[in-house]
């Protein structure tokens, strides 16, 4: 065929599939984060001033001005929901056996937002509510943002003391 297609369905389809392997390291502002997050159960992040912008996950360079990042600073660990989205199909294609929430996470003290699993009810969730991260125990954290079973919502009143939340086990491929 040399005339370009002028349908989907005049595309001649070989079926098949390309084994493809990827090693992926966190950088050095990643492996900071990852090794703060199983150590000390603390969010690291990184701050541009000129821009005024401060990252989290940390990272080594500015994605606005490209400057080298040196200034750490922790963040968190209670954050406001800028969005969220309930998930029902598994990376298979396949419907969950239980849906799964992810939002968009910002930090206190940080302008990008973490992608996370939220635990609890999907519907008591609003944008702009803020929630808190659940740890792993410290025995089995692993330095991967697994380290955070999830985030849940905060209900205690301003002021009351944080109450260790159970969390639940959620899991993206059941
Ligand atoms: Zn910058």
């Amino acid at each position: 065929m040399i005339e370009p297609p002028t349908s989907p369905q005049g595309i001649r389809l070989r079926p098949g599939t390309i084994p493809v392997s990827h090693r992926y390291t966190a950088g050095v502002a990643g492996q900071r984060f990852f090794r703060a997050l199983a150590d000390r159960g603390v969010f690291l992040a990184t701050r541009c001033a000129p821009c005024a912008v401060t990252y989290c996950p940390a990272r080594a360079f500015c994605e606005r001005c490209m400057a080298a990042l040196h200034e750490e600073v922790e963040v968190g660990p209670e954050g406001t929901l800028a969005s969220f989205t309930v998930v029902r199909l598994g990376l298979d294609g396949r419907r969950l056996a239980k849906p799964v929430t992810v939002g968009a996470i910002r930090l206190r003290g940080a302008d990008t937002v973490l992608v996370h699993r939220v635990g609890g009810d999907p519907g008591s969730l609003a944008i702009g509510a803020t929630v808190e991260p659940v740890l792993r125990d410290p025995a089995r954290r692993t330095g991967s943002l697994d380290d955070v079973e999830c985030f849940l919502l905060v209900r205690r009143a301003p002021g009351e003391p944080r109450a260790e939340p159970e969390a639940e086990q959620i899991k993206l491929s059941e």
